[in-house]
């Protein structure tokens, strides 16, 4: 999968996807990471791509003609039209679910937007779609495009060492991940529990299904209605449920 990250910080993106596994990704070819700098497609004489917008109101909206001619550049390097995602308080809220569908295409960009966003004709125009990572805003779309392009890059064949590694993971199956324990086997006067160095592993994976079920019960029980659940796991809710009343 490629790529191609439209922003005014370039080098703060390539400085953060060259780390560690998406690095590593990288590195061996499994995901093309491209980072464009928006300042160069600037037409005027200081390289603005910024100014006041229209019926007042703080601070300044980033142009529509630099990011436009910034994208064609892209479509032309990248041979295609690349999916268009604009990193946006405005848009859907990024999910695992999105994340898995994004992993299955080929081309995608992504605006990062600075200052208090981008000109709307511009959106109109050429975005596909708006993300958010949350309610919240940050001051640029940087972080949370790298946040999309990390969720997406590790669901690609090859970059977790272990393949599917993310399956178990929170969120995967509607599900939050159980609790996990590491060496030594007590440490503060708290055991790991004993199942765990049992080496029965049904009865492990009983255990970690079920605490997965509780800690998804306890903190964000609306996933459970789309949890694959099987019948004694269903009968395990209900008791929790009756408990939790
Ligand atoms: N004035 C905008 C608003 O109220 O919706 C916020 C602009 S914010 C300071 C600057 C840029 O940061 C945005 O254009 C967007 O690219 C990015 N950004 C901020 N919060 C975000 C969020 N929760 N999700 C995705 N991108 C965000």
């Amino acid at each position: 999968m490629r790529f191609d990250i439209l922003t005014l910080f370039p080098e703060m993106c390539e400085a953060v996807m060259s780390e560690s596994i998406i690095g590593r990704a990288r590195k061996a070819g499994k995901v093309e990471m491209n980072f464009h700098q928006i300042r160069d497609f600037a037409i005027n004489k200081h390289n603005q791509v910024d100014d006041t917008p229209y019926g007042g109101g703080a601070g300044m909206l980033m142009m529509a003609q630099p990011i436009y001619d910034c994208f064609m550049k892209v479509c032309d390097e990248a041979g295609t039209r690349p999916h268009l995602i604009y990193m946006s308080p405005c848009g859907k809220t990024l999910t695992q679910e999105r994340v898995k569908e994004l992993s299955k295409m080929e081309n995608i960009a992504i605006l990062c937007g600075r200052y208090e966003g981008v000109d709307q004709r511009l959106i109109d125009e050429i975005v596909d779609e708006e993300i958010s990572i949350g309610d919240y805003v940050v001051t640029g779309g940087e972080m949370p495009a790298m946040i999309v392009a990390d969720a997406v890059s590790r669901m690609l064949p090859g970059v977790l060492s272990e393949p599917e590694g993310f399956m178990g993971e929170s969120h995967y199956a509607s599900l939050l991940e159980y609790p996990q324990y590491t060496k030594p086997p007590v440490w503060h006067d708290m055991a790991v529990p004993e199942v765990l160095s049992s080496g029965h592993h049904a009865n492990i994976k009983k255990w970690q299904r079920e605490r997965s079920i509780e800690r998804t019960l306890e903190r964000r029980p609306e996933l459970l209605e789309n949890a694959d659940l099987d019948k004694k796991e269903r009968a395990f809710l209900e008791e929790l449920k009756k408990n939790v009343k």
